[in-house]
């Protein structure tokens, strides 16, 4: 019974919010149904995390929740400036409710949003990628990295300028694409329903969709702090990207690691986490704040 579930949970949930979010959009009503379907998907991983963990190591306290909650909601204010700086310089406008010349209105409702999806998630791939692997953007999305356990609370623990980052990378393509205005919605919908998927402690199998989707079983090896595992996986919500740039990797039969982290110091506090990335260097050498627990300097020898 448990393993069925855990075969069933990511497709069906995933499938299920994407469902109750397309009838809020077709009923003007996106964003009171997205609210009501982002939370209540919160909160039944919350319990899953209690009744059928993944990791039993990774229900402890780290002593994280208050910075997690703080950068979430300053992501969430960031993201809501942009929109109404997005309003004032006209470009929401620019966005065509019905899409740009070049976009194919006649296909299909869903074959449009996956075109969407695909498109926005190339944007992601290279923005994720990037910074992991160019050492100037590292500092800011080792934030997001210095978490020692993965549950649904961390899903939005980044720094803001990795957000900005995010967003710079991926809009401007959808926008280029002359993407109509509800393939926005869907795209930036399913995101978030996967963000929490994805980071949640709760036991799933994706057997075979984990070649193709962002799942929990593939984020997983993204934490792992082994380089040659972690650096890894770079898709928000698609592997695809990751398959046709060789950077997929989810070994059948090994389980990901459940000591995750970062080698680097990074403070314990909200501020300081906020400050690391603009005193990065300082930070290394000096350290003067309380700090997060580092991983094994022994896996260094794997980079
Ligand atoms: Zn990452």
């Amino acid at each position: 019974m448990r393993l069925v579930l855990s075969a069933l949970l990511w497709p069906g949930l995933l499938a299920g919010c994407i469902w109750l979010t397309h009838l809020g959009i077709q009923a003007d009503r996106t964003v009171l149904v997205f609210n009501l379907t982002y939370f209540g998907l919160a909160a039944l991983l919350l319990l899953l995390e209690r009744v059928m963990p993944h990791e039993r190591a990774w229900q402890r306290s780290d002593g994280q929740l208050p910075a997690d909650l703080l950068h979430t909601v300053l992501n969430k204010s960031v993201v809501q400036v942009m929109v109404v700086m997005g309003a004032a310089l006209g470009i929401s406008e620019a966005v065509s409710p019905d899409g740009g010349a070049s976009w194919p209105t006649a296909w299909p409702l869903w074959a449009q949003v996956l075109l969407g999806l695909i498109i926005a998630e190339f944007g992601f791939y290279w923005a994720h990628r990037l910074k992991h692997e160019w050492a100037p953007l590292w500092p800011y999305h080792a934030v997001h990295h210095s978490v020692t356990r993965l549950w649904i609370v961390n899903t939005g623990r980044f720094h803001f300028g990795d957000t900005l980052l995010a967003i710079a990378f991926s809009q401007p393509l959808l926008f280029l694409a002359g993407a109509p205005g509800p393939i926005f919605l869907y795209v930036a919908s399913i995101t978030a329903f996967c963000g929490l998927l994805t980071h949640c402690n709760v036991e799933m199998r994706c057997g075979p969709l984990n070649r193709i989707f962002n799942t929990p079983e593939t984020h997983r090896w993204h934490h792992s702090p082994d380089l040659a595992e972690g650096n890894r996986n770079y898709g928000e919500n698609f592997l695809l990207w990751d398959q046709l740039f060789r950077t997929w990797f989810c070994p059948a039969g090994r389980r990901p690691p459940a000591a995750i982290g970062i080698r680097e110091a990074m403070p314990r506090g909200f501020l300081g986490q906020l400050a690391a990335p603009f005193v990065w260097r300082r930070l290394q050498a000096r350290p003067a704040l309380p700090l997060m627990p580092r991983i094994p300097q022994g896996l260094e020898a794997a980079e």
